[in-house]
């Protein structure tokens, strides 16, 4: 199947998945994650509809980004960094990018804030929340979220959106559920601290119907869209 049609294709799913548990299927954003796809698979993507793109290495995007907008000026696209920051890469994420989905520390909120050129609006952020539990990956532990946003929520060159997650993988809805619902109730423990957000990041090719199940606004889809990568990124 082509993007085009892959595009269609993830489009209805999301939409059956939200009308499935009674949501506005326009409540939920597709994230197109072009990750190791070039600039013609993005421009294949944008021709269909699509606008808002997801990248996790910062140099291939800043090149696909400058390579886009050489080829198709007109295009307006949406560029989200769901990638891990490490610090001495923030200055070219707040320069390039609408999003960064995965801040899971408060020098790396400091620094993006800082850096952000004052001509652009606000960086959208989500904090990266380790929902599995897992030492090795990353994503602020689910009791400290509330005590980082409060930090985080103020900082003049960012507009904290929301939540973000990577579970596990499992194999049943059930268990798929279970990591999102918590995600969805540390959001709500922020509104009810007075820091209301508007975004959880959740949802991929492989569990997207669960994390709709539990709210999901933005939806990461990858390998849906572009079709397998070819290394292990
Ligand atoms: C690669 C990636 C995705 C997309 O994954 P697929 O399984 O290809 O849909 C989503 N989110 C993040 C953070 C990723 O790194």
């Amino acid at each position: 199947m082509s993007i085009t049609q892959n595009i269609e294709h993830v489009s209805a799913l999301i939409a059956k998945a939200a009308r499935g548990v009674g949501r506005d299927p326009a409540s939920v954003t597709l994230l197109a994650v072009s990750k190791t796809f070039g600039p013609d698979a993005v421009i294949e993507a944008a021709e269909a509809g699509q606008r808002a793109f997801g990248e996790n290495y910062l140099q291939e995007a800043i090149d696909k980004q400058q390579a886009v907008l050489l080829l198709r000026p007109d295009l307006a696209l949406e560029w989200h960094f769901i990638g891990p920051i490490q610090s001495n890469k923030t200055r070219p994420i707040a320069e390039h990018f609408a999003w960064a989905h995965a801040v899971d520390r408060e020098k790396i909120a400091r620094r993006l804030s800082e850096q952000r050129p004052p001509n652009l609006p606000p960086l959208n952020f989500c904090l990266q929340v380790n929902v599995s539990g897992e030492d090795s990956k990353s994503g602020v532990a689910p009791t400290e979220v509330l005590a980082l946003a409060q930090v985080v929520a103020t900082l003049p060159g960012l507009q904290l959106r929301g939540l973000m997650a990577i579970p596990e993988p499992a194999e049943d809805v059930e268990s798929q559920r279970k990591p999102f619902a918590l995600l969805r109730a540390l959001q709500q423990q922020l509104t009810e601290a007075g820091i209301p957000t508007d975004t959880l990041s959740m949802g991929m090719s492989a569990d997207m119907d669960a994390a709709i199940a539990e709210g999901a606004t933005i939806v990461r889809i990858g390998t849906a869209i572009f079709g397998r990568r070819d290394y292990a990124k």
